[in-house]
């Protein structure tokens, strides 16, 4: 499969058109589908007023007309089960707001994670920040000064991440510029980039961007969330080809989602693919419990078996860890799967 790699648009630089080429509108989604008959699904779109609906055309490309259960479908659309609250479910549950600093988070001993930009090119239904105060969060010059400040003093941490929202809605100009800054504080060692971006629309992986990246002094890692094989095209396998090219190290996590991809064989190709475009499986996320988002949740026990049956179909090194966040805790609980007395081979 490594010739899947066909990098025929090495200069493209038009991500930032593809990023105004969006669907806001849940109806106008439901028609670009033929879906726009479904009764059940038009009525879910109220729920735009809890967390605006923003999905690219490029994404939206990839859904199968006429699906109302299309796994990407289900990840972006508004459904009216957003409005059912939920015991144990939250606006905050990773207890977030309580930044350091305006855009500064300092969770675990070793990094910090930096707000880059509030923006995504996309909104996931389920995402644990849908209710993040983004608004007192900005990376403003004053911020980011303070925020330089803060990682300089800090001398046991030797990791930064850049998270968001999507950090990648940041221009190459400003990425650069902030690398450029952490290259210069001696005890950071690596850079950790989260994004979806990449996957939403392949062309932000620019030559710009692979510059910056490829003479860097710092280490860099790309962690990319995709949760569903069908998110990865041509497109996506040559931005990934670039990124690698750049000496970027290249990890994925997916959050595991009802009616999506509980589904062992699912995760197995999307390992499978993950691994022919260079990325490896990192992390399986319970989802986090906010507010809107009970109805892709996936249970621990039915994690587990999921995991089973994973193990059995590819081999270890395909295999992402599953783990969930729990609030306070000094990093990402592991969810122990030597109960299910079974290991990889
Ligand atoms: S791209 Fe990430 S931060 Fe943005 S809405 Fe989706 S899950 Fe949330």
């Amino acid at each position: 499969m490594k010739n899947m790699v066909t990098d025929t648009h090495p200069t493209r630089e038009n991500w930032l058109q593809e990023l105004g080429n969006v669907i806001t509108d849940p109806l106008a989604l439901l028609s670009f589908l033929k879906l726009e008959k479904n009764i059940k699904l038009r009525q879910g779109a109220h729920a735009r007023a809890l967390f605006p609906l923003r999905v690219p055309i490029a994404f939206a490309e990839k859904m199968t007309p006429g699906d109302p259960k299309d796994p990407l479908l289900l990840q972006v659309l508004t459904l009216s089960d957003e409005f059912v609250h939920t015991s144990g479910f939250s606006a905050d549950p990773l207890y977030e707001q309580a930044a350091v600093l305006p855009g500064l988070l300092h969770k675990y001993r070793n990094r910090v994670l930096m707000l880059i930009k509030g923006g995504c090119a996309v909104h996931c239904r389920y995402c644990f920040r849908r209710h993040f105060p983004y608004q007192d969060n900005k990376g403003s010059q004053v911020n980011r000064e303070q925020v330089f400040n803060y990682i300089r003093k800090h001398t046991e941490l030797d990791e930064v991440i850049f998270s968001g929202g999507d950090p990648l809605m940041a221009k190459d100009p400003e990425l650069a510029s902030l690398v450029t800054v952490l290259e210069s504080i001696p005890h950071i060692k690596r850079l950790r980039i989260h994004t979806r971006l990449p996957i939403v629309i392949p062309s932000r992986i620019t030559t710009r961007l692979c510059e910056s990246f490829s003479n860097s002094s710092l280490q860099i890692l790309m962690v990319t969330h995709i949760n569903h094989p069908n998110e990865m095209d041509q497109t996506v396998y040559n931005s990934m080809y670039r990124l690698k090219q750049a000496g970027v190290t290249l990890l994925n996590q997916t959050v595991l989602l009802k009616d999506v991809n509980n589904n062992a064989e699912i995760l197995a190709q999307l390992s499978n693919r993950l691994f022919n475009a260079g990325i490896l499986p990192y992390y399986l996320h319970l989802l986090d419990k906010v507010q809107g988002a009970a109805h892709f949740m996936v249970e621990e026990h039915e994690a587990r078996q999921i995991m089973k049956a994973l193990l059995g179909q590819v081999s270890g090194y395909l295999v992402p860890r599953l783990t969930r966040e729990v609030a306070g805790e000094p990093s990402k609980i592991p969810i122990d799967l030597q109960l299910l007395s079974y290991s990889a081979p």
